[in-house]
Order: C-alpha cells, then sequence, then structure tokens
C-alpha cells in the first residue's frame, strides 16, 4: 500500500485541493490547518485515547480527523459542504474508525445521532477546527445540549476565545464569559497563529478547552433562566446594573421595590456596573429574584 504523507502537511493539502479544483468556501469558514505540530497539541490538549469517541464538526479535506482517528477509539464528523464528501472518502480511506454525516452541525440532533452511532461505552470528547462564523451557537448548543461530553476542545478566533475565558472588570467579560464559566472550566490551551492555515484567515486563533465543572458552590435555580437573565444584566454595556435591571424587569413600582429589596439582600451596590460582578455575584442575583417571585 502506498504510504502518503499526512493529509495536512502543506503540500498534500495543496495537492488535495488543486486534484478536487477545491477553493476553500469563506462563506463555510473554510480555513485548512497546515501545521502537523499543531495538530498533535489539538490532540493532546484533548488527551485523546484510544477509548475515547469524538464527535468532529466540519472536517474539511480530513487533516485534523487523520490524526484524531490515529489516537481515538472513533470520529464522527459532520461535514455540510456536500462537495468535500468525495474528498474525505478518498482521504480517510485508510481509517476504519471514522464515519462522515453530511449535515449542518446547528441542524443535527445529536443526542440521536450519536445514540445511533456510538455504542455509549466510551467517554464522549469534541474536538475541532470550527467554522468561524458559528462558533458561538456552535458552542452554546454544545453546552445547553443534554448530552455530556469528557471535554470540548476547539479553535476558534483568539478575540472569542478572550471572552469566553475573561474574568471580571476586563474589558472581554461579559454575558458569554459568565454564562459558559458558570457552568464550565474553561481555558485557552495555546494560540494558533493565521500563518498555520490555507487560506490564512485574517486573525490568530486560540484552541480553548471546556470541561463541566463538577463541585459549584452555588447554582442558579435554573441554568436556562439564569443564562437569560445574564444577558438581560449586560444588555447595555455603559449602563450601571441597576438600569439594565430595570430594563429586565420593567420600570414599574413593583419591580423597582424588588431591585431594591435584592440588591440589598445580596450586597451589590445598584451603581455598580455589570462587568464588575463575579459569576457567584450573578447566581446570587438571580436567585434571589427567583426567590422573591419576579424571575421564574
Ligand atoms: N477540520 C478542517 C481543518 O482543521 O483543516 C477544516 C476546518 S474549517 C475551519 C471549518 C469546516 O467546517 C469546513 O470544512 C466547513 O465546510 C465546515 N462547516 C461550516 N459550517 C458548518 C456547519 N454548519 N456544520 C458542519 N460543518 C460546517
Amino acid at each position: 500500500m502506498t504510504e502518503y504523507p499526512a493529509i495536512a502537511s502543506p503540500a498534500r493539502t495543496q495537492a488535495i485541493l488543486n486534484r478536487y479544483r477545491l477553493s476553500a468556501k469563506k462563506s463555510l469558514g473554510q480555513n485548512f490547518l497546515v501545521d502537523l505540530n499543531i495538530l498533535g497539541n489539538i490532540v493532546e490538549a484533548a488527551e485523546i485515547t484510544s477509548d475515547d469517541d469524538v464527535i468532529e464538526i466540519g472536517p474539511g479535506i480530513g487533516g485534523l480527523t487523520e490524526q484524531l482517528a490515529k489516537a481515538a477509539h472513533k470520529v464522527l464528523g459532520f461535514e455540510i459542504d456536500e462537495n468535500l464528501l468525495p474528498v474525505l472518502q478518498e482521504t480517510l480511506a485508510p481509517y476504519d474508525n471514522i464515519e462522515i454525516i453530511n449535515e449542518d452541525i446547528l441542524k443535527a440532533n445529536l443526542p440521536q445521532v450519536v445514540k445511533e452511532r456510538f455504542t455509549g461505552h466510551h467517554p464522549l470528547k469534541v474536538v475541532a477546527n470550527l467554522p468561524y462564523y458559528i462558533t458561538t451557537p456552535i458552542v452554546m448548543n454544545l453546552l445547553a445540549g443534554e448530552l455530556e461530553f469528557d471535554a470540548i476542545v476547539v479553535m476558534m478566533q483568539k478575540e472569542v476565545a478572550e471572552r469566553l475565558t475573561a474574568v471580571p472588570s476586563t474589558k472581554p467579560y461579559g454575558s458569554l464569559s459568565a454564562i459558559v464559566q458558570e457552568m464550565n472550566n474553561v481555558e485557552i490551551s495555546f494560540i494558533v497563529p493565521r500563518t498555520a492555515f490555507i487560506p490564512q484567515p485574517n486573525v490568530d486563533s486560540a484552541i480553548v478547552k471546556l470541561t463541566q465543572k463538577t463541585a459549584k458552590e452555588t447554582v442558579p435555580f435554573d441554568e436556562k433562566r439564569f443564562a437569560g437573565f445574564v444577558r438581560g444584566c449586560f444588555m447595555h454595556q455603559r449602563k450601571t446594573l441597576w438600569n439594565n435591571l430595570l430594563g429586565f424587569f420593567g420600570k414599574t413600582d413593583e419591580a423597582k421595590g424588588a431591585i431594591t429589596k435584592v440588591l440589598t439582600e445580596v450586597q451589590i451596590d445598584p451603581g455598580a456596573r455589570s462587568e464588575q460582578l463575579t459569576i457567584d455575584q450573578f447566581v446570587q442575583l438571580a436567585n434571589a429574584f427567583h426567590d422573591n417571585g419576579i424571575l421564574n
């Protein structure tokens, strides 16, 4: 059998693109990784072992998929671009532990597909070089869904990674940081320069690792309602917490009374700004509004 160089080696990637007359589709966020060290570091950051089942979003021409397949038990890839299917069929032919599904990850019934394609006897991880135009909806869907992942290790635009990992009172800290960090440990594993891709994007990227928090001191009364509440608190960045809460609950006397009572109870200054609040403070606030009957 002919031994091909790795799919993600720059020469092989270019040869594949030429042979299939493919030009990367910007509209689908197609930037192919062509740095084998970085691919190795992604597999390492995800701590993939031969016991792991892996979901990959957007296999592209199969560069990351190949490295995952070498390390994992099984890889299931969701690729929206049907033009890439014959390419993947050829590039990934040597591997018998890969399945590709031609589906939009945002429309897929993930629990159903996972039940059909995996045995359920292996740890489940998500590893992907995400299409940047839908990074946030993909991550939020994965986190809000009913599946439990051992780890989610994904590449995204560096600025989005900084928002996900931001701490209070820093510029990138916002609703996304608070909502995601409330349930998950989030860390930037490493930064990836734009030169690692064909074609080169005009931003740098970062690998972000998310794992579910196990021991939490305070728990929101309801995760979905908590997320909506936090978004409400950050609705108008330049306004005070008081004004954002009025915007969220309405400017009635009843709402004003409840807000005053709750802020006193949890000892938060009405003149504070949402970006100064810790995640625990958001949880305390949401729970106190719930206990006072105005957040259900
Ligand atoms: N994994 C490859 C790599 O690392 O070189 C390609 C990554 S590229 C940044 C993103 C991939 O996601 C593309 O192959 C693109 O076609 C695919 N994609 C874009 N939107 C998608 C969606 N909604 N569902 C599934 N795949 C999608």
